[in-house]
């Protein structure tokens, strides 16, 4: 594979010091729903709420000192963005996120707080990702993406190698699907120790791209869509090096859900685990109240994320929404 245990193993190395080596937890209430132990892996308790800082770490740490000098770039304003400019804060070295002039006020607070070089340009992500590209021609930048790069993804396998351990019995592990960094590193990871281990990508039903791609046999685009599922948005690139082929290579399924069955596990997290999840965070969860995804044996949930609006959240559990999606859908 592109990506191989011994990368997995070796990002974990890199960057033991620099993440928490988070809980999972068996979940009393998705147990008795499922009839098999259901546990919990709480990746949203990692440091800036998400499992990106694992994959930025370890690509940031495999940098060469000549290329940390140079400093890093990025057009995610969401948890990639924020995983990169605490990582390289820690490492002491510039990183630079470049955003339209559509994104709201807070996400951009909560980067420039983490001490990274905001450049706003535009009026879209492509005109952002044009200023990226300018940045890595003309001032020397390293360009990290947020999923297809082999550093990012053995950084996001680190989370299959820890759950492993924590679940050893586990015969299936959710994950969320969006650009598959974090599938194709932690399918890697989990078949590496354990090949019998399923290993089974939810997206939203709404702008799926892996599973257009998947189905399509080729990385092809699809229309991005608002959805609760916000980290799971945008597509796999039609250049897709790595994460295409190993999800295609390692993924046993991939499971769309509705908005009102994320809304679901959003509520299930809150309510019943409480636990504050983004929407990404909670398609797992969404999978098996929804009876889309049946437990056969000990199964893991990766809980991805919890940077989710907190009036949004609020509307969430209240059941306000998803009616505004039904509507849009
Ligand atoms: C980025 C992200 C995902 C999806 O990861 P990919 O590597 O793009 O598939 C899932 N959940 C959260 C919270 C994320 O930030």
């Amino acid at each position: 594979m592109l990506v191989a245990l011994q990368h997995i193993r070796a990002a974990r190395e890199r960057i033991a010091d620099k993440i928490e080596r988070t809980p999972c937890v068996l979940s009393q209430s998705l147990s008795e729903h499922a009839g098999h132990p259901i546990h919990l892996k709480l990746e949203h308790h990692q440091t800036t709420g998400a499992f990106k800082l694992r994959g930025a770490s370890n690509a940031i740490a495999a940098l060469s000192r000549e290329e940390k000098s140079r400093g890093v770039v990025a057009a995610s304003t969401g948890n990639h963005g924020r995983a990169l400019a605490h990582a390289a804060k820690l490492e002491g070295i510039r990183a630079v996120i470049c955003m339209s002039k559509l994104v709201p006020e807070n996400k951009l607070d909560a980067i420039r707080r983490l001490g990274a070089d905001i450049r706003i340009v535009g009026n879209s992500q492509d005109d952002a990702q044009q200023e990226v590209d300018r940045l890595v021609a003309e001032e020397g930048l390293v360009m990290l993406p947020p999923f297809d790069h082999p550093d990012i993804i053995a950084g996001q396998g680190t989370l299959g190698l820890e759950l492993m351990e924590q679940v050893p019995d586990a015969a299936a592990v959710l994950v969320p699907l969006s650009g598959g960094g974090l599938a194709a590193g932690v399918a890697a990871a989990v078949k590496g120790v354990s090949p019998d281990t399923k290993v089974i990508g939810i997206s939203m039903a709404r702008g799926a791209a892996m599973k257009a791609s998947l189905d399509a046999g080729r990385p092809v685009q699809v229309e991005e869509l608002p959805t609760l599922a916000d980290s799971l948005g945008g597509g796999i690139g039609l250049d897709n090096q790595l994460t295409f082929a190993m999800c295609r290579g390692l993924l046993d399924d991939v499971i769309l859900l509705a908005e009102d069955e994320i809304a679901a596990g959003i509520r299930h997290a809150y309510e019943q685990e409480r636990e504050i999840v983004e929407g990404a965070g909670a398609v797992g969860i969404g999978a098996l109240l929804a009876g889309k995804v049946k437990a056969n044996g000990s199964t893991v949930l990766i809980l991805s994320g919890r940077n989710i609006d907190m009036s949004l959240h609020r509307r969430i559990v209240c059941g306000e929404i998803p009616s505004f999606a039904e509507r849009a859908a």
